[in-house]
């Protein structure tokens, strides 16, 4: 009966790919099969130039450094993140951290790994969106790896309200202050891998990776799922 009322429920509602909006199959979940072939991966991902790593040469001291696919404003990426971020899609969230998670493990540079850290978000912006999508990320992703991940270690102290029309300076400024380690023996001395959903200018990570470098003996690598290209 419960069958029944689902393919029921299936016929009246069918999930439509968050992508393209054609119907999904049973076995596919938010992505069509054709879509997540086709979607904009880095194929050099275990290189050191790949296009994360150069965002912070000189910025961060990291192991290594790796982002999954390429976001433009016009790619269906962009439509990744909008699902992620403001349509609750928790469980399209986790599933991109899985693809996450098996990408860095294709690298081998990510062996080493003792905690995932998602990057965090302000409390009031948190509370407002019901969740992190980061947090979302990291789940999916150290169920792959089989890490732990430490979501309440590191806080997001000021809030910044919205950047988008700020240049990319006072951005830095602004959020240079924003995060703080709340509990650093907890992470003296491990190799802790930083994730974020999508990175710009760079500028957020930045200034988290450099309040977690600032903690003695860490090494930090830093993941995106996406990088604006
Ligand atoms: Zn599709």
């Amino acid at each position: 009966m419960k069958n029944l009322l689902a393919s029921v429920g299936q016929m009246l509602f069918p999930n439509l790919c968050v992508c393209c909006d054609g119907y999904l199959s049973k076995q596919e979940e938010s992505v069509c099969d054709f879509c997540l072939y086709t979607l904009p991966r880095f194929e050099l991902i275990a290189e050191r130039d790949n296009p994360l790593a150069k965002k912070f040469w000189g910025r961060l001291k990291l192991e290594a450094t790796t982002a999954y696919l390429s976001y433009k404003s016009t790619n269906d990426v962009k439509k990744l993140m909008h699902e992620l971020k403001y349509k609750r899609n928790t469980d399209l969230g986790i599933e991109m951290g899985k693809w996450l998670g098996n990408a860095l493990i294709k690298t081998g540079n990510f062996n080493q790994i003792d905690y995932v850290i998602p990057v965090p978000l302000h409390p009031k912006r948190q509370k407002f969106r019901g969740y992190n999508q980061c947090d979302l990320l990291g789940h999916g992703l150290c169920e792959i790896m089989k890490i732990p991940m430490l979501s309440d270690v590191v806080v997001r102290e000021r809030y910044n309200g919205t950047q988008t029309k700020k240049k990319r300076y006072e951005r830095y400024i602004n959020s240079k202050e924003l995060f703080r380690v709340i509990d650093p023996k907890m992470i003296e001395g491990k190799n802790i891998l930083l994730i974020d959903d999508v990175i710009t200018t760079g500028s957020t990570m930045e200034s988290c990776g450099s309040v977690l470098l600032d903690v003695e003996g860490l090494k930090l690598s830093v993941a995106s799922l996406a990088v604006a290209t």
